[in-house]
């Protein structure tokens, strides 16, 4: 049972008992990021979050509508948010990525037009780990005085995050992707930047968003936070080796198999592999079988894999996306898990390979 049962809003000691731990909780996120506790509000999930910082902005305009400059390979979250915008009459424009998976900045200064309200970038991707060059964007919205937000989901605990090296107006974080509980989330937001909220009625975060608290989700997030603020290099780095042992051991021991987008610029947990002539749906179900748990990255309906709009947005071929599997290495990983999959992945492609008629026709 949980002992803590106050309601935070609440002015009785059992109330005040819980609200000291959210604000403890609110102020290891603020030291994370370098900020003011009064700049960090909680939601419910990263969705929630990123749904506040754009609908926030644009809502908050006078005509409550405007020109969004985003990306073609954002996460849902963000991608669905802007579609929104786009059937209530807003502009967005969908800035493409290169090969490599990021955005080049001089196609955010080019998109700038009188009535752009805000920029919204992704600090890494979901998909394939991609990290864009959120600095120097956040320059160009500076200078041309718009808002710029970036979901660093991803990015937390695998990249620096301090408010003064990404340059956000507007950051995006969520707990399961920190191993906190999942259902919370948030934002920081510039001190002075007002967002209209979306969750209209009590007072709770400053009137931000309301809601009773989380309070057991925002303690656990406090707390995945509080071990990150010294402790996120040196976990990042291993977590590195892990992968590139595992990205390696594939490229070494299957032929046919490519990286999906920029190995320079990328996260240090992820790698996004095409192999080629396998579907990647196969592969997936006989990876979980032997217990290794991947991702496609793409929406799967009765059987048909949709190719991955982000590789299919970086000019992968269809066909390769198609097979291709996203590995994320985490806190509990090791190199015997590492060591394991080098070991099954290897048999399991060449048996998927042999019944594969286009290999059979590569092999001819
Ligand atoms: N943004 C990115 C980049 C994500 O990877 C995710 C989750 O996978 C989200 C947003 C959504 O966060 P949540 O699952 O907390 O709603």
């Amino acid at each position: 049972t949980f002992e803590r049962f106050g309601n935070p809003s609440s002015v009785h000691w059992a109330g005040r008992e819980v609200r000291e731990k959210i604000e403890w909780a609110r102020e290891r996120i603020a030291k994370f990021f370098g900020c003011d506790p009064l700049e960090i509000v909680f939601t419910s999930s990263g969705t929630e979050a990123d749904n506040l910082a754009i609908k926030g902005v644009v809502f908050n305009t006078p005509e409550k509508r405007g020109h969004v400059i985003t990306s073609s390979v954002e996460h849902p979250a963000v991608r669905s948010t802007c579609r929104f915008l786009e059937k209530i009459g807003c502009d967005v424009t969908y800035l493409p990525v290169g090969k490599e998976g990021f955005v080049d900045p001089d196609d955010v200064r080019k998109s700038i037009r009188k009535d752009t309200v805000l920029i919204s970038v992704m600090y890494a991707n979901n998909e394939t780990g991609v990290v864009n060059p959120v600095r120097e964007i956040a320059n160009i919205a500076r200078e041309r005085g718009i808002l710029f937000h970036t979901d660093a989901v991803q990015a937390i605990g695998k990249l620096p995050c301090r408010v003064e090296d990404v340059g956000a107006d507007i950051i995006t974080f969520s707990a399961h992707k920190i191993n906190a509980l999942k259902g919370t989330g948030g934002i920081y937001v510039r001190k002075g930047l007002n967002l209209e909220p979306l969750i209209h009625g009590g007072h709770q975060e400053r009137g931000r968003r309301a809601g009773t608290e989380n309070v057991v989700g925002i303690i656990a997030m406090g707390k995945a936070f509080d071990l990150l603020i010294d402790g996120w290099e040196k976990e990042a780095e291993e977590i590195r080796k892990l992968r590139d042992a595992f990205e390696n051991g594939i490229l070494e021991r299957i032929e046919d198999v490519v990286v999906n987008g920029s190995r320079e610029h990328r996260l240090p947990n992820t790698t996004n592999l095409a192999f080629r002539y396998v579907e990647g749906e196969a592969l997936l179900v006989s990876l979980d079988m032997v217990g290794i748990a991947a991702s496609a990255g793409s929406a799967c309906t009765s059987g048909s894999m949709e190719p991955s709009y982000v590789l299919t947005a970086m000019g992968v071929d269809p066909v390769d996306a198609q097979g291709s599997l996203r590995f994320s290495l985490g806190y509990g990983n090791t190199m015997e898990d590492v060591e394991y999959a080098l070991e099954k992945i290897p048999e399991i492609v060449s048996r998927l390979r042999e019944l594969s008629p286009l290999y059979s026709k590569k092999a001819k």
